[in-house]
């Protein structure tokens, strides 16, 4: 997962895309970057750590010009490293180029080979470096076509802000996996990853942009192509079960409702005799507030989370993890002790953050712990921009539910159905993506996708 943003035509562009990217802080929190353009030469401040970290006011004054692309990153492809921090910049004689992806190429190891036949030189492991070579070496003169054109061999997800020149361009594949919207403020355009950002800058929600639709915005006019061949909606669920911020809209509809109704069917399907539902906090409380008032049983917070370190599920390094689950949570005895729980929790992806969460709410006197599970087993690895590219990492693909209750040391575990979880969704069921829990994907499976590769060819 990634964050990307993007202005034109404001005199504040690098100050907005420092906020934009504050408020998408939660897809990314490895690294993050700025690049703006006066019309003469392009300026970038980029670093790895969080967007407060980062930028200063003397890097934010330095960044000049009223057009301006900004990326939070969190590593899919291309390992956890300096040259990796995006937006991705070159200036060549043809002009200034800058990208910000959110998403996953599911061919760029055959895009990267037959470019590099052709001599390209790559500077980094990040599949999105495959957009800028397309671009540098086309011979296209109308810079349109030119962008057509270099995205017209690329497969799998991107939501994509670019900057050629003083064009900023957003760009959306045509499943549409990653969100993408368009905002206007002073009668600037913006681009954002989701709606909080447009929140915390006062900008005005547009739109979506749609699923194979590119945006060109220059001098405050917008111009919108369809260019690819219509392909089936393939929107990523896990957006709302976990990723995106509950007050953002994204594909169109809000995440905080939507994970309240996820909750409430959860509770519909595996009830449970409780004291009080408890959710992991921050990304399990929506659902567990649906689970609590279906199920009619009392909400309590039984744990308070410590906000001063990240998401855990996001760090790209297992000994950082670790380190983190044991510092970010911790349980309020006097809720906890002696109770039946219900623990409502968004997701399981690999098992160890949730079971040494459990062994500590055991330890501080639960009587019974039943966890429940906002989404179904994740089975599958994902190829559009999820961080959890092979089976052995899933704990569902390995094991049964009973298995991984005895893992965790639970009472009981039950986890939401697919059609469940499908009609807990305020958009048509045809819409999505559900390939990391159905097993069935949306597009061609890469016949070659490993973070390794790319690491080897380096
Ligand atoms: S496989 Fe899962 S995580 Fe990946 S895009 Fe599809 S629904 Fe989202």
């Amino acid at each position: 997962m990634c964050g990307v943003f993007g202005v034109t035509g404001h005199k504040d562009a690098a100050r907005l895309t420092y906020l934009g990217l504050y408020a998408l802080q939660h897809r990314g929190e490895e690294s993050a970057g700025i690049v703006t353009y006066d019309g003469k030469r392009t300026r970038s401040h980029q670093g790895m750590g969080l967007v407060g970290d980062i930028f200063g006011e003397g890097s934010l004054r330095s960044l000049r010009g009223s057009i301006a692309v900004g990326h939070v990153r969190y590593s899919t492809t291309g390992s956890s490293l300096e040259r990796n921090v995006q937006p991705f910049l070159v200036n060549h004689k043809r002009g200034h180029i800058a990208i910000a992806h959110n998403g996953n190429f599911t061919n760029t190891i055959e895009l990267r080979e037959s470019l590099e036949e052709k001599g390209s030189i790559f500077q980094t492991t990040m599949d999105s470096e495959v957009i800028v070579h397309f671009l540098a070496q086309s011979k296209i003169k109308d810079y349109q076509q030119k962008v057509i054109e270099a995205l017209k061999s690329l497969e799998g997800a991107y939501s994509l802000v670019m900057m050629l020149d003083n064009v900023l361009i957003g760009a959306r594949d045509p499943h549409g996996f990653r969100p993408l919207c368009l905002g206007k403020l002073e009668g600037a355009y913006v681009l954002a990853s989701e709606t909080c950002a447009l929140d915390l800058i006062q900008a005005e929600y547009v739109r979506e942009v749609e699923p194979g639709e590119i945006v060109f915005i220059q001098n405050k006019t917008i111009e919108s192509i369809k260019p690819f061949p219509k392909r089936k909606h393939s929107f990523c669920i896990f957006e709302y079960i976990y990723f995106s911020r509950p007050d953002s809209n994204i594909f169109g509809k809000n995440v905080y409702l939507t994970r309240k109704r996820l909750g409430a069917q959860l509770a519909k399907e595996s009830p449970v005799e409780c004291d009080l539902v408890m959710p992991i906090p921050d990304s399990g409380s929506y659902a567990a507030i649906g689970f609590a008032e279906k199920s009619k049983f009392p909400f309590e917070i039984g744990m308070i989370r410590n906000h001063y370190v990240g998401r855990t599920f996001i760090q790209p390094s297992q000994l950082i993890r670790d380190f983190k689950v044991r510092v970010k949570l911790n349980p309020i005895k006097d809720v906890i002790k002696g109770k039946r729980l219900a623990i409502v929790e968004d997701s399981i992806v690999r098992g160890t953050t949730s079971r040494a969460r459990v062994r500590t709410i055991r330890q501080t006197g639960a009587k019974k712990i039943h966890m429940r599970i906002s989404c179904p087993p994740i089975k599958s690895p994902c190829f559009y921009g999820i961080d959890f590219p092979t089976k052995k990492e899933l704990i569902a693909a390995k094991h049964t539910v009973k298995e991984i209750k005895e893992f965790m040391g639970l009472d009981s575990l039950k986890y939401l159905s697919l059609e469940g979880m499908l009609k807990s969704m305020l958009l048509p069921a045809c819409e999505f993506c559900t390939a990391c829990f159905s097993g069935k994907y949306p597009t061609e499976k890469p016949k070659k996708f490993s973070k390794k590769i790319l690491e080897k060819k380096r």
